[in-house]
């Protein structure tokens, strides 16, 4: 058995809810109910992590054994684990939802780990509890290997983000309809550990706020503070100070967030604020997506088709709507709200600046000026109408140098004969005012080419990749998991032997589900 410590702060000094159990309910009052996950039938370990193991000091052969499985599974608790649901509201597709919880994740309490971090641990799709309302508490496999694959991948990437530490199948069945068509499946079930600082969400501050339980809210806030801010605890004596420099930096994560998401084409599907961090974490990998060919329209999440409220160039302004709803629930703290509006203009300064970093890193240029704002927004344009890969083609530009560079040089990135040719005059004007620029930067042609390999990734998790692993774990072959994951580990890395897993999206993948239609149906 490992030698886990826990220290179960939210559990410990948060109020918790009177009844304890899965009955479904409205929990006032509290903020987590004691929750026990629901045993599985056959718990097996598919897939972990072992550089989340390392940081939990967990050991290969214990990992490799079947006690490591059940405890993952839910179905044993280890000494010192305390099983709860966190309660917390939520704005969903710009309207207000009311209670929402952790409906399918359990918290098993906060291990410290060895280099004494605070990794708090949780199992999603372990089972009901009191705020799964209508549904079954449960996760399908397809979408525990897409939550799984893309945390590691997204921490590799240099992102903020949860960590995965396992991957369970638990020997039983759940039912989905996936498309919401009345054609429900049953599909594998497995669970997911996350491993994240801390678990709480805008929505766990939105909903003590909307019942007006002002109390409870400031409770939240200050232990927020003090167990994942404490630099802030120890630099402002004056609460109300604290508490506003506290917004500040919440502004600040999650607009770094944001800009890296664009800088890599990330698209997270359901942007509503029960699925952002207070962290700055990415957080709540569901129908998320990576954009293929070039589109700030595209989402991957079906469900949001009509509006498209969360496309992938809606981002940084639907973040900056989402810390407004929350600049909103902690008003009533305030007596001046100069604060919060200080704290939500730092997002439009720190946006910008950050934008024009990653323009000016993406580009390979040491300064980002006013011109190469323009020269970035008239490259996405025909990146946009040219149908070209994103990632290829930033990874293709920083591999020659400007002034040889010609339209011929970025056919591997394009999906269609016809539009490719459409572009072909205005990108070869694009690449020829690219060189001028070039020759008046200072880096030397090195320098240039380790800046842009470092930004521009050469291998993200694309969805047709996930859906290939997917696809051949559901025919019992489940090396295509560990093969990502591996892949995955170096994104920025040319890795010899690997470039399919750089390719860009094969035609089978265009329209399919799972490539890019994906549902809440998980
Ligand atoms: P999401 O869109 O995945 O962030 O989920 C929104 C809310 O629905 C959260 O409160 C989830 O806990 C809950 N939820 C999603 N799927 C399930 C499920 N299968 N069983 C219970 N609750 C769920
Ligand atoms: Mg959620």
């Amino acid at each position: 058995m490992p030698a886990l410590t826990f220290d179960n702060a939210f559990v410990r000094d948060l109020p918790g809810d009177a009844e304890s159990g899965p009955r479904r309910r409205e929990v006032v009052g509290a903020l987590h109910s004691a929750v026990e996950p629901t045993p599985v039938a056959q718990p097996r370990l598919v897939a972990h992590s072992p550089e989340v193991a390392a940081m939990l000091g967990l050991d290969e052969a214990w990992i490799a054994s079947p006690a490591f499985a059940e405890v993952f599974a839910g179905n044993a608790l280890l000494p010192g684990m305390q099983a709860s649901a966190a309660n917390y509201g939520g704005h969903q597709f710009g309207h207000w939802a009311g209670q929402l919880g952790d409906g399918r994740a359990i918290s098993l309490g906060e291990a410290i780990g060895v280099d004494g971090r605070r990794l708090e641990l949780q199992l999603k799709g372990a089972g009901p509890t009191p705020y799964s309302r209508g549904a079954d508490g449960r996760a399908v496999m397809r979408s525990s290997i897409r939550e799984f694959l893309c945390s590691e991948a997204m921490h590799h990437l240099g992102i903020p983000t949860t960590r995965a530490l396992s991957l369970v199948a638990t020997g039983e069945h759940v039912v989905r309809d996936m498309f919401y068509d009345g054609r429900p499946q049953a599909e594998p079930g497995a669970i997911v550990c996350r491993v994240a600082p801390s678990f709480v969400r805008f929505g766990s501050f939105e909903l003590p706020s909307s019942r007006g339980d002002t109390a409870l809210l400031a409770r939240l806030v200050d232990f927020t503070i003090a167990r994942d801010f404490p630099h802030l605890a120890d630099v402002e004596a004056d609460v109300t100070a604290r508490r506003s420099r506290w917004f500040a930096e919440v502004c600040e994560r999650t607009t770094v967030l944001v800009a890296h998401w664009m800088r890599v084409g990330f698209v997270h599907g359901v942007l509503n604020t029960d699925n952002l961090s207070i962290l700055g974490l990415t957080i709540d990998y569901g129908p998320y997506g990576w954009i293929d060919a070039f589109d700030p329209d595209w989402t991957p999440n079906t469900t949001d088709r009509e509006r498209r409220r969360y496309r992938f160039g809606q981002q940084p302004p639907i973040a900056y709507w989402n810390l407004s709803r929350l600049a909103q629930a902690l008003a009533p703290l305030f007596d001046d709200v100069a604060p919060l509006q200080a704290g939500l203009a730092q997002f439009v300064a720190t946006y910008e600046a950050q934008d024009a970093r990653d323009t000016a890193a993406k580009l390979g240029l040491a300064e980002c000026r006013d011109d190469d704002l323009e020269r970035m927004q008239a490259l996405r344009a025909l990146l946009h109408a040219g149908e070209v890969d994103m990632t290829l083609f930033f990874r293709a530009l920083g591999e020659i140098e400007p002034s040889d560079a010609t339209p011929a040089h970025f056919v591997d990135a394009c999906y269609d004969d016809a539009r490719r040719a459409s572009i072909e005059a205005p990108l070869a004007d694009w690449l020829e005012a690219y060189a001028a620029r070039r020759a008046e930067d200072p880096l030397d042609v090195s320098a240039r080419r380790t800046l842009m390999r470092a930004t521009n990734p050469r291998y993200v998790l694309r969805n047709w990749l996930a859906q290939e692993a997917i696809d051949r774990a559901a025919q019992g072959d489940e090396s295509g998991i560990h093969d990502l994951l591996d892949v995955m580990r170096h994104p920025y890395d040319d890795q010899p032997g690997r470039e399919r897993f750089a390719a860009r999206r094969p035609e089978w993948a265009r329209n399919r589900a799972g490539c890019s239609m994906l549902s809440c149906s998980s």
